[in-house]
């Protein structure tokens, strides 16, 4: 199980790069919304969608 980068675009127009296996939530820094939830394993993407994943 490889960890890397993914880049989530928001509800709001913002692209962000996160760790693939975060083990905090991410939000936002443009609108403060959680885009992601840590789960202990991969993270899961809560607001926006996954535009690219990098390796
Ligand atoms: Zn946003």
């Amino acid at each position: 199980m490889a960890s890397k980068f993914i880049v989530v675009k928001c509800e709001c127009g913002n692209e962000q790069n996160i760790f693939s296996h975060s083990s905090r939530p991410i939000d936002c820094k443009v609108c403060g919304k959680r885009l992601a939830s840590s789960s202990g394993g991969k993270a899961i993407i809560t607001n926006g969608k996954i535009v690219k994943e990098l390796e």
